[in-house]
Order: structure tokens, then C-alpha cells, then sequence
């Protein structure tokens, strides 16, 4: 005898709960876990083979030998997270800047930097106020923008960041608009950035500054926001001053995020957020409100593993694994497309993305041809249309490729299918 379905009709959703459908990041993941034997150059993954397994477990160990620690892990603590790891995340973060160390007190503690850039958006955010942000741009916060009601726009960025000239434009044109006050961010994935792999130059960094100190004094209150997701993951050159080090009333107006979901593991899924002092407790009420702390016993492992010396080890063994996947996927590239004018991509210096910009006529959507030769071929990648706002005129022609999780034999073997696909849609 079968049982009958309960007949319960459906909930009426909220209107956020509609402003959230549909989203990319969702439907990304889920097709790389659907599809295992697709070669996913798509979902951000990280690496396998060098996830900290050795170090975290030698950490774990530690803990289950001191019981006071152990037992402190496992309770609750304050809601802006332990005051240790905060106090430790602030030297080790800015060892090489200690004049621009913030106080403890400044740092919230969340469950990535996901979570915090939520929490940052739900505290200053309210419908119709603005966001600017360098396009292409993480699509992950525009999802997360477009829930809260914000309006996004978009400004031009190159290899080099942000365009600061266009920038100017659009906030000096908004001011004409009367919208001038609504403009209440700007927000920059500073180094290697998700999608495109560029990275603010220092001289983009200072007018940078320079553009919102003077907004902020002149028009109106403003934030900057620096999203740090990929910083420490750099293969080649120099790195550069973080923002907060670049500007003497920058503690007023830059807000750093930074993550060790890259670098070490986004399982334990610690990240972290450096705010104005008067916005700290207002994301605290916020935060209370939702969870009031995120996860102590990650955070209690995040300070072993910071203590011990284990992250500072384990983040060569990381970046190497990673630099190796980059020059696979470039030597892919080459190897597949070099030559072939109508096919650019970026060579960034860091991070785990390479951006590629195909002939103008090709659509790189999943309604496409080129979604669909490359999904019977084998192999996914994220539709560049993803990182643009809703009101931008995004190209339909630009593709993601994510390296971290495949490895080099992988990356090969997704550039062919992929180059394949190509040949498909344009014969
Ligand atoms: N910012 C950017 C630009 C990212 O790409 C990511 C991860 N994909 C994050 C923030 C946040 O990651 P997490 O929540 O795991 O810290």
C-alpha cells in the first residue's frame, strides 16, 4: 500500500527569497559534483593533492592532547570570533606593513569571507544603493548584492585593475543623477582576481585611495572594499602594499577581507573582514542576529595551524602546486589556440583563474552553441556573462577557466575538449 503525499501547499517565498533564485554559484557547483567525469575548468575548487591533510591532522593532534584547549574549541565564543586568532590574524597579516596593523578589535571573524561580505552588505546596505565594481568582477557578491536590493554597476577594468578614470566618471555622473549619496562602495578584488587574474597596480591603488578619500570628504560617506581571496596565492613578482597601507585616514573607509579558504582550506572555512572602528559593532548586532560567532573550533585550529608555524609551511607547498597548474593551463592554451588571433587570455601572476575573450561571435552562454559542444565534449567552464551586473552590456563572448581542482593532466585535457568545442561552433 503505498502512502499518500501529505498534501501541504507551498510556502509564499519572501521577495529575497525570489531576488536569490537562480543563482550562478549554485547551479556551478552542483553540475561539478553531478558530472565527475566532465572536466570541470569551472566551480573555484581548490586543489586536492595539496590540501593540508598532514598539517591539519599533526593540529588535531595538539588539540586532542590539551583538553583545556580542546574543551575551549568545542564551546561557543564571543560573536566577532576568538580574540586570540584575531590578535594573531592581525600581526601575521600585516608583518610586512606594521604600521598599518589594525587593532583586534577592528577584525570580524566569519565563515569565509563569503559570509563576511554579507554581513558587511546587510549593514550598509539598503535597496537601491549603490555598489561600483571592476568588471568582470566575483559573480558570487553580485548575487549577494542583487538579494539585498543594491544596485551594482559596473566600471571597466583591465590587467591592471579598476579603471580609475572611468570610475571617476560614473560617480561624477551619478552625482549629476542626484544619486551621488547613494553611492555607498566600490569594491575590488585587489590581487589575481576572480574572474579576470588582474591585480590593482600600485599606481591604481593610490588614485584609488585618493578618488574615494577625496568622495568621501567632498560628496558623500563611502566604503572601499578590498577583497584579499587570492592574495597570498602569488607564483610570480613582487607583492604589493595592501590598501590599508597605502593611505593614512584609510582605516576610515578601507574595508580588507581576506580568507584562508585558498591558501589553506576551505573545509574549515575560516575568513575574516578588517572594518572602520564605528562599523564593528553594527555588524556585531548583525551577526548576533544570525549565528552570534561563527564556528570556534575552526577558529581554534586556524590559530594552531598559524602557531605552530604549519600555515607558513604549507603555503609554498600550495603556491607550487598551484604555479605548476597555471603554466599547464597556459601551455594548454598556447598550444591549442596560439596563433589563433580571435582567442586572448590574460597571464596573471597569481590566483586560480585565466580569462579568455573568443571571437566576438561566439556565445559563451549556457543557451549557446559553444555551452552545449562543450558539455557533449566534456568539459565545463563558467559563462563569462556570470561576472557582469544585470545592467552592464556584458560581452557574450568571454569564458572562466578555474585551475585549482584539476590536476595538470586535467587542465590538458579540458584545454583540448575545449578547443574542440571551439572548432564545433565555429566551423
Ligand atoms: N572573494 C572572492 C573573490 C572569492 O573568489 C571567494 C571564493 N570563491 C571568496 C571571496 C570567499 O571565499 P570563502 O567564503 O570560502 O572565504
Amino acid at each position: 500500500m503505498s502512502i499518500a503525499e501529505p498534501d501541504i501547499a507551498n510556502i509564499k517565498l519572501s521577495e529575497r527569497a525570489g531576488l536569490a533564485a537562480g543563482a550562478a554559484i549554485g547551479k556551478l557547483m552542483r553540475q561539478a559534483l553531478q558530472f565527475p567525469d566532465l572536466v570541470s575548468l569551472a566551480a573555484g575548487f581548490v586543489d586536492n593533492a595539496t590540501l593540508p591533510s598532514e598539517a591539519v591532522g599533526r593540529c588535531m593532534s595538539r588539540l586532542a592532547e590539551n583538553p583545556a584547549l580542546l574543551g575551549k574549541a568545542l564551546q561557543y565564543d564571543a560573536t566577532a570570533g576568538s580574540h586570540s586568532l584575531r590578535e594573531k590574524l592581525a600581526e601575521w597579516s600585516f608583518q610586512n606593513y606594521p604600521d598599518a596593523k589594525p587593532h583586534a578589535d577592528r577584525i570580524i571573524l566569519t565563515a569565509g569571507s563569503n559570509q563576511f561580505l554579507h554581513l558587511l552588505s546587510e549593514a550598509t546596505l539598503d535597496p537601491g544603493d549603490i555598489v561600483l565594481v571592476a568588471e568582470p568582477t566575483y559573480f558570487v557578491y553580485l548575487g549577494t548584492l542583487k538579494n539585498l536590493g543594491a544596485k551594482v554597476i559596473g566600471v571597466p577594468a583591465d590587467e591592471d585593475g579598476i579603471c580609475i578614470h572611468a570610475l571617476k566618471e560614473k560617480m561624477d555622473e551619478l552625482s549629476k543623477q542626484g544619486l551621488g549619496d547613494r553611492i555607498k562602495a566600490v569594491y575590488s578584488v585587489t590581487e589575481f582576481d576572480n574572474p579576470a587574474g588582474s591585480t590593482l597596480s600600485l599606481q591604481r591603488r593610490r588614485e584609488l585611495l585618493d578618488l574615494v578619500a577625496r568622495w568621501r570628504k567632498e560628496k558623500s560617506p563611502l566604503l572601499l572594499l578590498s577583497d584579499n581571496a587570492y592574495q597570498l596565492l602569488r607564483y610570480y613578482g613582487e607583492s604589493l602594499p595592501p590598501l590599508s597601507a597605502l593611505h593614512e585616514e584609510a582605516a576610515d573607509f578601507v574595508v580588507e577581507l581576506g580568507t584562508f579558504s585558498k591558501s589553506f582550506s576551505p573545509g574549515i572555512r575560516v575568513g575574516w573582514g578588517v572594518v572602520p572602528e564605528y562599523l564593528t559593532a553594527h555588524l556585531l548586532d548583525i551577526k548576533s542576529n544570525i549565528d552570534f560567532g561563527s564556528p570556534h573550533f575552526s577558529q581554534v585550529l586556524v590559530e594552531e595551524a598559524l602557531q605552530s608555524g604549519e600555515m607558513d609551511q604549507h603555503l609554498p607547498v600550495i603556491q607550487d602546486g598551484y604555479r605548476r597548474k597555471l603554466e599547464a593551463t597556459i601551455d594548454a592554451l598556447q598550444q591549442e589556440f596560439g596563433g589563433n588571433e580571435d582567442i586572448q587570455w590574460r597571464q596573471p601572476q597569481g590566483g586560480l583563474y585565466v580569462w579568455l575573450e573568443l571571437l566576438e561571435s561566439v556565445d559563451t552562454g549556457e543557451s549557446g552553441k559553444f555551452w552545449q559542444a562543450s558539455v557533449e565534449r566534456g568539459v565545463l567552464y563558467v559563462p563569462g556573462h556570470h561576472c557582469f551586473s544585470r545592467d552592464s552590456v556584458a560581452p557574450s563572448n568571454t569564458i572562466r577557466l578555474s585551475f585549482g581542482v584539476q590536476n595538470e593532466d586535467g587542465i590538458r585535457k579540458g584545454v583540448k575538449l575545449l578547443a574542440e568545442a571551439y572548432n564545433d561552433t565555429v566551423k
